[in-house]
């Protein structure tokens, strides 16, 4: 008998902006799924520190953070005209201010430190426990989900993400470089591939899908047919 997509776990990691999120709103809207970008919870964080000026001239105050964490409230809420899930920081709409360059410069060491990644892991088991959720991180199928249903590891080329990204970025109005988001993607990847703390690396379960060469319809179409192969209803 086929499997039931509504309790379905699926995990999604990979390198930065390699499109992880766009997979996952693809397949939580094919089959009435709950996505949770864990990315955006980590850039809460940061956006946080930096709004309230958690940053001295050494940089990071880790203690203080640290403090602050217990009143450090997030929500991924799907807005219910345009559909999407937005991230709301301490009961305020944060979603474009969590994607600036600023905060993604930032991030990766906020999401090094351990009592950071302790919390959010928390919150993500908590609101994926039901199943029936697509998650999208760095840690989703080696920590939080390592019994997920279904784990994908994507990938693409440094300078392909970085040019997605930026087209993303200047779509916005931001103004910035290729250079300075080539040089953040590759940032991102060896210090989220290098810390101590939860490393993003492939689960030795979890599929690749290196989309370097796919466009958005093949890459669903790939996906599906891993699920239609392991016995899921798609
Ligand atoms: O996915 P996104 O690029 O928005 O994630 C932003 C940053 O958050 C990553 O570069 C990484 O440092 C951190 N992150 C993480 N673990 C996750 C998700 C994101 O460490 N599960």
């Amino acid at each position: 008998m086929p499997k039931d997509l509504q309790k379905i776990t699926i995990a999604i990691d990979g390198h930065s902006s390699c499109g992880k999120s766009t997979v996952a709103k693809d397949l939580a809207q094919a089959f009435g799924l709950t996505y949770i970008d864990t990315g955006a919870m980590y850039r809460a964080v940061t956006l946080y520190a930096i709004e309230q000026g958690l940053y001295g001239p050494n940089g990071l105050l880790v203690t203080e953070l640290e403090k602050a964490l217990p009143h450090i409230q997030i929500v991924l809420r799907k807005d219910k005209e345009s559909g999407q899930v937005e991230t709301w920081l301490n009961q305020e709409l944060v979603e474009d201010r969590i994607r600036s360059l600023e905060v993604s410069t930032k991030v990766s060491e906020v999401s090094a430190l351990a009592f950071v990644r302790k919390r959010m892991v928390e919150l993500q088991q908590e609101m994926g426990k039901n199943g029936g959720v697509v998650l999208d991180g760095r840690d989703i199928g080696t920590v939080v989900f390592p019994q997920a249903d279904l784990k994908l590891f994507m990938t693409a080329s440094p300078e392909i993400r970085a040019q997605r990204r930026y087209d993303e970025m200047r779509a916005k109005g931001e103004k910035v470089s290729f250079e300075a988001v080539l040089e953040n993607v590759k940032s991102r990847d060896h210090i989220d591939s290098t810390r101590a703390e939860s490393p993003l690396r492939k689960a030795d379960d979890a599929l690749v899908l290196d989309n370097s060469r796919l466009d958005r319809q093949a890459q669903l179409a790939w996906v599906m047919k891993q699920l239609k192969d392991r016995s899921w209803a798609v």
